[in-house]
C-alpha cells in the first residue's frame, strides 16, 4: 500500500466510521484519492480532518463534512444528482462512485478547468462539471435526487426548490459570511414546502452571484 493509501484508510476508521458514517458512503471515500485534489505541496495534509485551500481563494471541505453531506441526501445507485460549488471536484468525485450521474456547477472558470482535468484522469466519467451561477441550479438536467450545496446562503435560491424532485433531499449551509451556519437537511414535499433538519454548525464559503 501506498503511503496515501494508509493515510485514507485511517481517515476512513477514525475521521469518518467513529462519527457515524455508515456504508456505501465509507466505501466511496476510500477510493477517491484525495491527495489528486489539492495542490503539490498541500499533499501531505491531505488526509488531515480539516479544509484546505485550493485555487482561487476557495476550500475543499473537511473529509467528514463531505462524507455526511453525501450521506444525507440519502440517494441510490441509480440517482442523478446536483452539486453546486465544484471547486476542486472533490465531493463530486465522491458523489460520483455512489449515483449514476453528477452535475456539478462552479462559477470560477480556473477552478472548472482543474477539476475536469481531475475527474477526467481519474475516469470518473460520470461527473460533469459546468461553469456557472449555482444560484440558478442547473435546469437542463433536472429534475434531481439530490442537491448538495458546498457554499454557505442566508436565502436559498428558489431555482434550486424548483429542480428538486419531490421527496428528494437538499443539503445545505444556511448562514452568514462566516460565523453562524447551520448544515441542514431540506425535503421538498410534494406541495413544495419544505421538512427542515438541523445536522451540524459549519463553516463554508459563501455562495457568490455570477461568474469570474
Ligand atoms: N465541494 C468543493 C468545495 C468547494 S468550496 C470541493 O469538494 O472541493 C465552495 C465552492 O463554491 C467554491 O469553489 C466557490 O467558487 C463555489 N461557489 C460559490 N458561489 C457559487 C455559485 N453561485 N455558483 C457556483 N459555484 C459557487
Amino acid at each position: 500500500m501506498s503511503d496515501y493509501e494508509v493515510l485514507r484508510e485511517q481517515m476512513v476508521e477514525y475521521q469518518l466510521a467513529r462519527r457515524g458514517i455508515r456504508e456505501p458512503v465509507l466505501s466511496a471515500m476510500a477510493e477517491v484519492p484525495r491527495e489528486e485534489f489539492v495542490d503539490e505541496h498541500l499533499r501531505g495534509a491531505a488526509y488531515d480532518d480539516g479544509a484546505l485551500p485550493i485555487e482561487a481563494g476557495q476550500t475543499i471541505s473537511q473529509p467528514f463534512i463531505v462524507a455526511l453531506m453525501v450521506q444525507e441526501l440519502g440517494v441510490g445507485p441509480d440517482a442523478t444528482v446536483l452539486e453546486i460549488g465544484a471547486g476542486s471536484g472533490y465531493a463530486a468525485a465522491v458523489l460520483s462512485r455512489l449515483v449514476a450521474t453528477v452535475h456539478a456547477v462552479e462559477r470560477h472558470a480556473v477552478l472548472v478547468e482543474a477539476a475536469r482535468e481531475r475527474l477526467a484522469r481519474l475516469g470518473y466519467d460520470n461527473a460533469h462539471v459546468h461553469h456557472g451561477d449555482g444560484s440558478l441550479g442547473w435546469p437542463d438536467a433536472a429534475p434531481y435526487d439530490g442537491i448538495l450545496v458546498s457554499a454557505a446562503t442566508r436565502d436559498l435560491p428558489p431555482a434550486l426548490i424548483e429542480q428538486l424532485r419531490p421527496g428528494a433531499a437538499l443539503v445545505v449551509p444556511v448562514g452568514g459570511a462566516i460565523m453562524g451556519q447551520e448544515l441542514k437537511r431540506l425535503v421538498r414535499r410534494e406541495d413544495r414546502s419544505l421538512s427542515e433538519t438541523d445536522l451540524c454548525a459549519v463553516q463554508f464559503v459563501p455562495l457568490r452571484e455570477g461568474i469570474e
